[in-house]
């Protein structure tokens, strides 16, 4: 038996699947909601301040704020193979927020990015056992996707 935690944080991005047959080829964005499915033993070290839980929810925030949050954030994720939208934003200054990826950022890969990014931090100082075990995100109100590892 183990416990299980979700805690989500959201980012404003932009994005576009560039061979997509209709609309998803088109420069545009979402609020995507990243969020963290974690699976373990509590704490059960007399009184530790996390005692009784996973993890700290907040050390769980500060993680994904880190390591996804503030990396996508108010930016622009582009597949490192489309060409076209690389050479455009040659002209803009380089304090724009454009962050290369070598995959078509659909919701499906980002998932499978942010799972990446978010895994080896996923721990106590109090060495229970704990496991990044999915990595889900909302793309809009009707659309979702997950990696599982
Ligand atoms: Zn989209």
């Amino acid at each position: 038996m183990t416990t299980i935690i979700r805690r989500f944080v959201e980012t404003d991005t932009g994005h576009r699947v560039p061979n997509h047959k209709s609309k998803c080829q088109h420069m545009h964005g979402h609020r995507y909601r990243f969020e963290a499915e974690i699976e373990g033993d509590v704490v059960d070290v007399d009184g530790a301040s996390e005692q009784g839980m996973l993890i700290d929810f907040s050390d769980v925030s500060a993680i994904l704020n880190e390591y996804v949050h503030d990396i996508i954030d108010h930016a622009f994720v582009v597949y490192d193979g489309d060409e076209l939208l690389l050479e455009m934003f040659k002209l803009l200054p380089p304090e724009h927020r454009i962050v290369k990826v070598p995959f078509i950022p659909t919701a499906e890969n980002l998932a499978k990015w942010a799972y990446e990014q978010v895994a080896p931090h996923i721990r106590t100082a109090y060495g229970n056992k704990l496991r990044l075990v999915a990595m889900h995100v909302r793309e809009t109100p009707k659309s979702w996707a997950c990696w599982r590892e």
